[in-house]
């Protein structure tokens, strides 16, 4: 297993109320596993998402990535695993305006040590990757914005994060452009990467490995799809 979690809970409380968005999940990802989760509109699937990215921190219960306990990591120690093994892509590409896409692709290997020559030569393979190395220097505002998704799966990819993890990645994409991305992530799992990715699109859930579904913050159906 790459992945375990067990009776994992998150509550919301704020002075009158408490919203349980997560209740007892118990989920296993293997290695080389594509997993589409899905359900309705509050459900819980990004807050899901966001505990296995250690963005957020579950209130109960326990996270394993390999033979580590995540759950008791201190900040810092949760910062250098997310740059070691974890790759993002969102709905909203999330790219920062100011930098060129080859910027924005680089920025993610900055705080790794990697030489200059490597950063480039890994930000060039990237670009290609996902056939954006022609904007290398535009700039987001620039771009359509498959491609600037595809941009951003660049950036989730070059530091060659073990789990890549996708919150609606086609949600804002029309029919062409979705295709496109699912063929990308479709390829990065065949060469090894597992993905978690959230959508809306049953076809697109199809193209994974195993489908999730979600209902009022918990696990109702894991079942595995036919190849
Ligand atoms: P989904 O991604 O499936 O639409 P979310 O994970 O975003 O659902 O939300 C799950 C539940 O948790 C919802 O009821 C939502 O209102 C609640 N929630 C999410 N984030 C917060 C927050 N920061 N404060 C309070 N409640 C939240
Ligand atoms: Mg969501």
């Amino acid at each position: 297993m790459l992945i375990q979690l067990s009776h994992i809970q998150r509550l919301y409380r704020s002075d009158e109320v408490e919203t349980t968005a997560l209740q007892d999940i118990e989920l296993g990802i293997g290695h080389g596993e594509f997993v589409a989760i899905m359900g309705p509109s509050g459900c819980g699937k990004s807050t899901l998402l966001n505990i296995l990215g250690t963005i957020d921190r579950p209130t109960a219960g326990s996270y394993r990535f390999g033979d580590e306990e995540l759950t008791h990591l201190k900040e810092a120690a949760l910062a250098k695993f997310r740059r070691e093994n974890l790759g993002y892509i969102f709905q909203s590409f999330n790219l920062i305006d100011e930098l060129m896409i080859e910027e924005n692709i680089e920025l993610a290997l900055i705080y790794r040590n990697i030489p200059k020559s490597e950063r480039r030569s890994r930000v060039a393979h990237a670009m290609d990757r996902v056939g954006i190395a022609h904007r290398a220097r535009h700039y987001p505002s620039q771009l359509s914005g498959g491609q600037q998704q595809r941009a951003a799966i660049a950036r989730a990819i070059v530091g060659q994060p073990r789990l890549i993890l996708a919150d609606e990645p086609t949600g804002n994409l029309d029919t062409e452009n979705g295709t496109q991305v699912m063929d990308i992530l479709q390829t990065l799992n065949d060469e090894g990467a597992t993905i978690i990715m959230v959508t809306h699109s049953p076809s697109h859930a199809d193209l994974a490995k195993r489908r999730v579904d979600m209902l009022d913050g918990q696990i109702v159906i894991s079942v595995r799809n036919a190849i």
